[in-house]
This record gives C-alpha cells, structure tokens and sequence, in this order.
C-alpha cells in the first residue's frame, strides 16, 4: 500500500521531503590509511619504479605488496597495479596485440575509456546492444556483430554485477577471441563463486575515487596467462627501452607508457582492500533494504541480479516504468529530484559520442575508421544500440541514495518522497 501524501509538491511551493545532503561516503579512508601514508612518507621513497630491465622494473615494496595482496584476495595468479583502471584498459588492449584493421566488440552503455582503449591501438570498436534488466553486453548481440576481423570483447560488469560471462567465453571459444573484463564497477561481485574481474583472459579494476574502494586514482590488472601479465607490465612501464635487454620475443603493440602507481597509492590501496567485504556487505545491506521499501511501487523495478551472480551495488538502477504511470521518466526526475534528491540517469551513450558520429579522431585522415588495413565502412550512430539508448533516455535512473553517506531511515524518507510524486501524478501528466 502507498501512503497518500497530498502536501504540495516541492516544484509547486511546497517543502521538499528530504533535506539532507547525499554525498559520496569517503569515510572508509580513516586512521589506517593515514598510518600507511606517513609510513612512506617518513621512508622518503615515492616511487621505485625505473624503465629498465632489472629489480626496479616492478616498482617499489608497497606497489609490490599491494600486488600480491591482490592477487591473493582475488585468487588470480597475477595482479598488476597502474595508475587508472583507464590505464588499464589501454594495456589489456594492447597486451592482446590488437591493432590496426582489428575489430574490438564493446558494450555502448559504459564509460568511454572501454572503447577508447580499442582506437588508442588503432583498432575498431564494435558496438554490440545490452540486456533489457542486466543492462550488460547480451551474447546474442554480440554474435550478430562478430566477423572475421574480430580479435576480443570487453565485456562490462557494468553496475556492480557480472556480465553473461558463461556465454561470452563460450563465444570466445568458438570465435577465438580474447576477452576482457572491464570490472571497473564490480570489485568483490562473484560470478557463480569466482570473483568477477577474473574469469576472462584479463580483467581491469579501478581504484579511483568514487568507486568502492580507492587510492585517489589507480588500477590493477589481473590475469592468469604469464605471458599476458608480462606484457601488462612492459606497456606499464618503457617498454621499448626493456624488451631489448629483457629478451622479451614478441614486442607487437609493445610501445610503452608510464601508468605507473605511487607508493602513496599502493599503500592505501593496500589498507582499503581489506575493508572491501565489510564495504560490501553494508552496501548489499541498504541495497536491500531500499529494495524492499521500492514494493509498493509496480512501475519502479529494482535492480535484478543474475542468477548465480553476487550483485555489489556500484550504481542501484531502477527501471522506470512510463505505460504504468503515463508519465515521463524525466518529468517524474524533476518532481522527486524536487523532493531532495538528484536522481539521474546513467551515462549518455559512448556510440552517440560526437568522435563516432564525426569519426575524425585524428583529423582528416579518417584514421583508424578508413584505414586502409580496415577497408570496410563502420557505421555509428542514433538507431545502433535500441536497447541502450530506450534504457538511457527513457527507463533507468539511479537515485544517488546507495554509497552516499545513509543510514535505513535515510531510505524510509526516500520511499515517502517516491509515495508523495506517486500521489500526485494526475498533475505530472
Ligand atoms: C570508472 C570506470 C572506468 C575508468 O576508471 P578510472 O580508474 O577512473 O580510469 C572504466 N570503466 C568503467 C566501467 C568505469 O566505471
């Protein structure tokens, strides 16, 4: 039952419900972090990280001892830190030796750094749609765009839940492609009892701020494959003055960069992976909770977690429902948004991004979309992904309530202020 709440709406004079600031909950960084910060400050060792083959090519002890912390908590043979999970991205990439004339399947419903990984090697990214209530790449779309240029798929657990990643390694299996995991947005997510980020060739994590747990800014690649983690680390750091003196075979796509992370980063890093589960769990708690409260409301779906899946709430998206209210999402955004609140939708579509409707990334040259090694026309665009962009711009918000600073009665006010637009649609209509 919906409690009827006759009070003016806050956008036509009346008091809004809520009047509490929601802003990102940072409080996870606390004493400890401080500890470890000073702790490298006091040593006066910054970085140790040098772009040459020798000990001071893997960086210095809290980059180290952050990585086997990693690797261990995740229960993957590697993990290798950089300093954004963009970072990360790029060298997972470049790591697969895609390149010019490759095609690179990407969902359109992320953030941009997943497909501009693909064109920073040159190569082709090829937008496949999403799933209707996991809001991930859908296998099926997937197989309509695959051909043979096709060399891997980034595969998105986007939200705070795994992608389909069954199907897409069977895909990958019987394509031969590589995947991997953008798991930017899930640290601590399972994929039927694996840790998702861990079950493609490569996965990407991302510490930056306001994502579950951070270090300010950085990421950590893992994977299984020595040979890849090689790689990851080379790109990481100079790899073109190391290959030589290391020995290392197969330099393709091996130009380097400098991603790498700070001893200040690694160390925090360190201490806040060990409150990732209790961060979690809290956050699954609220989650749930708002979850519950979301009942009475047939025309808002909550989040729905795949089944074998462990879901960790990056974002809480609901699915809005116009039929049931006669009502547009972004009319009844504006009256709850009125109400306290700053419920939005989620990221406008990478597809849309003016780079695919120009296609001029590197002037008029028209690389890499006319490149001569690609020989094909690739076509953007409104019309591309119907899924994502009917999901964008008329049916998801989220409502900026989970991993703010909230408690359960936080949650109780949102559900009245939700109860009180419900009661006055007749006049939204
Ligand atoms: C945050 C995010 C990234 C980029 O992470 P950075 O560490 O900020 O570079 C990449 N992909 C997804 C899906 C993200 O949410």
């Amino acid at each position: 039952m919906v409690r009827v709440n006759e009070d003016a709406l806050a956008i036509h004079g009346g008091q809004p419900i809520n009047t509490k600031q929601l802003v990102w909950d940072h409080d996870s960084i606390g004493e400890e972090e401080r500890d470890a910060v000073l702790e490298v400050l006091d040593s006066k060792m910054l970085s140790e990280f040098q772009g040459v083959h020798g000990p001071k090519f893997l960086g210095g002890s809290k980059v180290r001892e952050l990585e086997e912390s990693w690797s261990k908590y995740f229960e993957v043979d590697y993990a290798v830190s950089v300093n954004s999970a963009t970072s990360g991205l790029y060298a997972a990439v470049g790591a697969l030796g895609v390149g010019p004339g490759d095609e690179v399947v990407v969902p359109p419903y992320t953030m941009s750094a997943t497909a501009a990984a693909v064109l920073g090697y040159n190569a082709i990214p090829i937008f496949a749609d999403i799933e209707e209530d996991y809001f991930c790449l859908d296998p099926v779309k997937i197989e309509e765009k695959i051909s043979d240029k096709t060399r891997a798929i980034i595969a998105v657990n986007l939200f705070g839940q795994p992608a389909d990643l069954d199907a897409i390694m069977n895909l990958a299996k019987k394509y031969n492609l590589k995947v991997i995991e953008d798991n930017a947005q899930s640290p601590g997510a399972r994929h039927k009892g694996r840790y998702a980020g861990t079950v493609a060739d490569i996965g990407v994590f991302s510490l930056n701020y306001h994502k579950h747990i951070q270090s300010g800014e950085g990421g950590i690649i893992v994977t299984n494959d020595e040979e890849l983690a090689t790689r990851v680390r080379l790109i990481r750091n100079h790899a073109e003055a190391v290959v030589g003196d290391m020995g290392y075979q197969n330099p393709v796509s091996m130009l380097g960069w400098n991603y790498r992370m700070t001893e200040i980063e690694a160390a925090i890093a360190r201490v806040q992976l060990q409150k990732l589960a209790t961060l979690n769990q809290r956050t699954i708690e609220l989650s749930n909770y708002l979850t519950q409260k979301l009942k009475p409301f047939d025309f808002l779906q909550p989040p729905q977690t795949r089944p074998g899946a462990l879901h960790v709430y990056y974002l809480y998206i609901i699915k809005y429902d116009a039929q049931k209210t006669g009502v547009h999402r972004d009319v009844f955004l504006r009256a709850l948004n009125g109400e306290g609140y700053k419920a939005r939708s989620y990221n406008f579509p990478v597809h849309l991004l003016p780079l695919f409707e120009d296609k001029n990334l590197y002037g008029d040259k028209g690389c890499p979309f006319s490149c001569p090694f690609y020989g094909q026309e690739v076509r953007y665009g409104k019309g591309l992904c119907p899924v994502t962009e009917r999901l964008e711009f008329e049916e998801v918000f989220f409502p900026g309530l989970i991993r703010s600073r909230i408690e359960e009665k936080d949650i109780d006010i949102f559900a009245d202020a939700v109860a009180k637009v419900y009661s006055h649609l007749d006049e939204l209509r």
